[in-house]
């Protein structure tokens, strides 16, 4: 469907907050990948896709691995797709990514920034897949922690400062289903 059939089902949605958004979960997911803190991150991301990265990320850190993604800037977005599936709504979406990547081996302490398999920084073209429940209730003003009650700034970390809770946002919005770098 198209984006503006889709915004008269939500009225929450527009195509200039998604964008926005899109742009800083892209940065925040690199940056989360480089520091390897899925905790930053996972508050936006479906459960299997905690999963997967995690064990990846698990996986790099026994074999002393570490991808950086340095000097990050996130370019266009573009919605691709937006579909209607029995429980929930899907957008697909092209985010074009600039950056340089390095591996680093964790066990060398002699590393230094121009060491080791540097890219060139260039685009990369990115396909990220989103899911919203049908059910999604309307975000609250002043989002609070499910298990505390301290208010949680979900633009910013997403997750409670006193106990770690993560937001359900879920419950309210898009989270991020897949990301995969296509050609
Ligand atoms: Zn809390």
């Amino acid at each position: 469907m198209q984006i503006e059939e889709y915004s008269n089902i939500d009225k929450t949605f527009t195509k200039e907050v998604f964008t926005s958004r899109m742009q800083s979960y892209m940065k925040r997911y690199f940056s989360a990948l480089s520091l390897n803190k899925l905790t930053n991150i996972n508050y936006f991301l479906s459960k299997e896709l905690q999963e997967s990265l995690k064990s990846k990320l698990d996986k790099d850190t026994k074999d002393g691995k570490r991808t950086i993604y340095a000097e990050l800037n996130v370019d266009e977005v573009s919605i691709t797709n937006i579909r209607e599936e029995q429980d929930s709504y899907k957008i697909t979406c092209n985010v074009l990514v600039k950056y340089l990547k390095d591996e680093i081996n964790l066990n060398d302490t002699s590393y230094t920034s121009d060491h080791g398999a540097r890219s060139e920084r260039e685009f990369h073209n990115y396909e990220v897949s989103l899911s919203k429940s049908k059910d999604a209730k309307e975000m609250p003003v002043a989002p609070i922690c499910p298990s505390c009650g301290h208010p949680i700034n979900v633009d910013r970390n997403g997750n409670c400062l006193y106990c770690k809770t993560d937001y359900p946002l879920y419950l309210y919005d898009f989270i991020v289903t897949s990301i995969k770098e296509i050609d």
